[in-house]
């Protein structure tokens, strides 16, 4: 097993022809529902947010819809996301600044972003990246694991782990490496049973088990 340096591009090109259909997996038509998908998205699935979203986003097409409605409608348009109320007075909150600041557009930077009421760093951090200007590698539970495995960091916290990862992969590839090693890490790297001998990484990855 070389050093990680000479592993980490190798790596990204075979995970690259291996899942050519990496993307975000949620489903989305504009930056603005972009954004509200990733805020909904904290603490739950995907999957769980497109089918709320699905809905959503036909009766909220603009800044000002959000904010047209009582609080407690919007509450019960977004429950099955979890944490509604929280999700809900962060989306007015965010809907008033984009109306009041950024001329109802949402802005492209993690530094304007985090300004927005309820958007944490890393909700910044995968719009930025989704809008072409990744900022940082998004360090989510199949990042931390892959990279872990892969030997790509030692550290447990994605504050550190995202710093490992900054060092290592190139800044043209920050926004499409979470997603390679998310969608690897749900098709083949799983976090119980990896299937190594499936995987394409076998001779790179120091974890494998084979
Ligand atoms: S070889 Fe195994 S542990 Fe390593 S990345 Fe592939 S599936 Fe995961």
């Amino acid at each position: 097993m070389g050093p990680k340096r000479e592993r980490i591009g190798p790596a990204i090109a075979r995970l690259r022809a291996a899942h050519p259909d990496a993307a975000i997996a949620l489903r989305t038509g504009s930056e603005l529902e972009l954004l509200v998908a990733v805020m909904l998205s904290a603490q739950t699935t995907d999957v769980n947010v497109n089918r709320v979203t699905e809905q959503l986003f036909r009766k909220y097409r603009r800044p000002e819809d959000y904010l047209a409605v009582p609080e407690e409608e919007l509450r019960r348009d977004i429950y099955a996301t979890g944490f509604f109320r929280q999700k809900a007075r962060a989306l007015r909150g965010t809907m008033r600044m984009l109306i009041e600041e950024y001329d109802g557009r949402v802005p492209r930077t993690v530094e304007e972003l985090v300004r927005l009421p309820g958007v944490a760093r890393k909700t910044a951090n995968v719009v930025a990246s989704e809008l072409g200007h990744p900022q940082g590698v998004v360090v989510d539970t199949h990042v931390r694991r892959l990279s872990q495995r892969l030997g790509f960091t030692r550290h447990d916290d994605p504050v550190k782990i995202e710093r490992d990862l900054v060092r290592l992969v190139a800044r043209e590839d920050w926004g499409l490496f979470p997603h390679l090693l998310i969608w690897h890490g749900r098709r083949v790297c799983l976090a119980r049973a990896p299937r190594c001998e499936n995987c394409v990484l076998v001779d790179l990855c120091p974890a494998a088990r084979v």
